[in-house]
């Protein structure tokens, strides 16, 4: 018969010299395997008469189950010794790399921020709309060029005659989400709506498919040109950090009436004109009290309730704020733009 006791030992001896997965592997095979001395040993047993067998199976079997829970032990023991070994803690430690908000994102939450504090409301929408939404309810005529598909995307839908509420599209500018707020909220109401518009255009410096804008709109019983001029305000000085001065030109807009063209004087030269104004001020924005046919569209009675609208590009803002000179690089990903905020 085999000397159980001191197989067991010269394999434990052994195995406390193992350092690597590799000598444990081969200690494993030694030891273990299918041609280990034990392994044969119990194979043998097989054909001994049963008291041998019983008595030595579970002699033979105890000291397996021992080598084999010492040899997993040993691997934990080798994975600890490889990782404290690998930390030199005298190195010196990596930078984690610490994300930034994007500058569009951090001009839409100052204005967010800005507007709460004057009691407004910050409303969101979908942005696949609709032409009733985009173009009917805003009092765009029938034949208004921005309903051409050169300028907004059209989703194709199973019927091609499809008109009004169920012509859908990316929506290509956001007021028609102002009327979805007036047919769910009765006034007086005032809201500011942030989002993502896109348009079927070629692209350049000043020019993306993809864009951000800036909505506002106030409705109350007794809202004044001036009233309209102070949301202008509050824009621009809360994104410039300064006082600024601003002009309304009459303006055609088909959702407006009158519509305005809101300029700022030029923040580089003050008015005095340079080669980033040309006359000394910059157009900012469209604004002006809402048409009827709008007000009507969104189930309110134009004759007792008035307002105002405001509607700028968040992307245009954030690039004059930060001195940014092309659009596309805001949309672009690119980390060593993004990397500078
Ligand atoms: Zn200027």
């Amino acid at each position: 018969m085999i000397d159980l006791g001191a197989l067991q030992r010269a394999a434990q001896e052994e195995l406390e010299t193992v350092r690597t997965n590799e000598g444990l592997e081969s200690w494993r095979i030694k030891h273990l395997g299918r041609s280990a001395a034990l392994m044969l040993f119990l194979r043998e047993l097989a054909g001994m008469p049963l008291e041998q067998r019983k008595e030595w199976g579970s002699k033979g079997n105890a000291v397996r189950k021992e080598l084999q829970e010492l040899c997993e032990q040993r691997v934990h023991e080798i994975l600890v010794a490889s990782t404290t070994q690998s930390i030199d803690i005298t190195q010196p430690g990596m930078r984690p790399n610490i994300g930034s908000l994007h500058p569009i994102t951090r001009v839409k939450n100052d204005l967010n921020d800005a507007f709460k504090l004057l009691g407004f409301e910050v409303y969101d929408g979908p942005e696949i709309s609709s032409e009733g939404y985009d173009f009917d309810a805003l009092n765009f005529p029938p034949d208004h060029p921005a309903r051409e598909s050169m300028d907004t995307y059209w989703i194709k839908t199973k019927n091609s005659q499809s008109q009004g509420a169920k012509k859908l599209d990316l929506r290509p500018h956001l007021t028609g989400l102002s009327v979805r707020y007036m047919q769910t909220h009765t006034p007086p109401f005032r809201f500011v709506y942030p989002g993502r518009a896109f348009r079927s255009e070629s692209t350049d410096a000043g020019h993306e498919q993809t864009f951000y804008q800036y909505e506002a709109l106030v409705v109350d019983e007794d809202i004044s040109l001036s009233g309209g001029k102070v949301l202008v305000y509050t824009i621009l000085e809360r994104v410039f950090g300064k006082q600024v001065t601003i002009r309304m030109r009459p303006g055609f807009f088909p959702f407006v009436e009158p519509g305005f063209e809101i300029d700022m004087q030029c923040l580089q030269c003050g008015g005095e004109k340079c080669s980033v104004c040309g006359d000394g001020w910059v157009e900012m924005m469209p604004g002006g009290p809402p048409h009827p046919n709008v007000l009507r569209a969104g189930g309110i009675d134009p004759a007792k309730w008035q307002g105002f609208y405001i509607n700028i590009g968040l992307d245009r803002l954030a690039m004059m704020k930060y001195g940014i000179n092309d659009i596309r690089l805001m949309h672009s990903g690119d980390l060593r733009f993004l990397r500078q905020f």
